[in-house]
């Protein structure tokens, strides 16, 4: 859809696409490369700071302790999904008959580098943990953590966000964002908490300058424009189309064909950032009974077998049709978006080269 917006660089008004968080205007200061490193420590002190580190050519989250040159702000999102912070593999949840959630005392986190595909991975988390079922332990996590988010300065070829109209850079939901230039960043305050901690460091940034913004700007066209031409190169239809496409091709061939090479090893849910489902396991520790939250994963044979032994998906076929009615059927009739960030984790793990692109691509056009 494209819709007329204040431009956040320059305020003029400009045709672009509508983004899911939409365009915001906000005042802009300078972070330089030097003072990061300052802020970061600064941080330390109230947060656990985690930060992507670049391995080889991947990501992954590691815990702040000094600067480093793996320390990749930019770039593109980082491998794992960012929900096991909120929401951890396994869990503690209670024990004993206390009907009290466990209260663990720790500090909360500043999660530096966060994508925009990320940001919308949170918010379908929200739905599922804030609105649904009202986790405690999630709740007060996402209350107390710091989100850091972070412009995409370069796409890899299985980035598709923009057909669910997410654009590669953060325009909201986030408390500060860091938009990588040269010598530094340029830093937004999106939250109230986001100006409070910009409040408390504010000697460590100054005004931006206007070669600084024209070079953001720039920059995130490029992105965009890497981003267009993944969809164009893997004919990823817009999430405009997605309407009924399920519901047509329920009886299809299409998912007994695509899930002939699935090895039901789960891996597609357990990357994605949006996949929520997990487990309540009871067991006995010692002397006493405890219960944990562990994630589960509906491509796995035994996700929603019942008491009898009896299965209404017993076939692979049945698991890959629900797990594609779940996000882009399900889901955005209860909570009004598609459960699919565009990040495409899930093309890069899946060992039988099942690409979620040309999944969309034969239900759009019924092949
Ligand atoms: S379904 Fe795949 S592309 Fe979509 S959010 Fe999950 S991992 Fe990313
Ligand atoms: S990652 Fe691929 S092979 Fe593994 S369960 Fe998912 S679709 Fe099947």
């Amino acid at each position: 859809m494209v819709v007329a917006v204040f431009d956040p660089e320059d305020g003029a008004r400009q045709d672009k696409r509508e983004g899911l968080f939409g365009g915001v205007r906000r005042a802009m200061q300078f972070l330089s490369n030097e003072n990061l490193f300052v802020w970061l420590a600064g941080l330390k002190r109230d947060y656990e700071v985690y930060v992507p580190l670049k391995k080889g050519p991947f990501r992954f989250y590691e815990r702040y302790t000094a600067p480093s040159p793996d320390i990749v702000i930019g770039e593109v999102r980082a491998t794992e999904p960012l929900k096991g912070f909120f929401t951890p593999v396994k869990e503690k949840v209670a024990e004993l008959f206390n009907p009290e959630p466990l209260r663990k005392k720790q500090k909360p986190m500043a999660i530096v580098g966060v994508k925009a595909c990320d940001l919308k991975g949170f918010l379908v988390q929200d739905q599922v943990f804030c609105k649904g079922c009202q986790d405690p332990f999630y709740n007060r996590a996402r209350e107390d953590n710091l989100i850091i988010s972070a412009d995409c300065t370069q796409a890899i070829d299985s980035c598709f966000c923009l057909a669910l109209d997410v654009n590669p850079y953060p325009e909201s939901h986030f408390d500060i964002n860091l938009s990588e230039v040269t010598g530094g960043f340029i830093v937004e305050v999106g939250s109230p908490k986001g100006q409070q901690v910009f409040d408390s460091h504010k000697t460590l940034f100054q005004e931006v300058d206007t070669m600084h913004v024209n070079e953001r700007k720039e920059g995130r066209k490029q992105v965009v424009a890497e981003v267009e031409r993944n969809i164009a190169k893997h004919g990823v239809p817009h999430q405009n189309e997605y309407q009924g496409m399920i519901e047509r091709n329920y009886e299809s061939k299409i998912w007994e064909d695509e899930a002939k090479t699935c090895t039901e090893c789960g891996a597609c849910t357990t990357i994605c950032p949006t996949c929520h489902c997990f487990a309540l396991v009871d067991q006995k520790e010692g002397a006493e009974f405890v219960r944990y939250r562990q994630w589960d994963s509906c491509m796995l044979k035994d996700y929603a077998r019942v008491a009898g032994g009896g299965n209404p998906r017993p076939q692979l076929w049945m698991r890959l049709r629900n797990r594609f009615e779940k996000k882009f059927d399900f889901f955005p009739q209860v909570a009004g978006l598609n459960a699919c960030t565009g990040c495409g984790r899930c093309i890069t793990a899946c060992p039988a080269n099942i690409d979620i692109r040309r999944v969309l691509k034969r239900l759009v056009h019924n092949e």
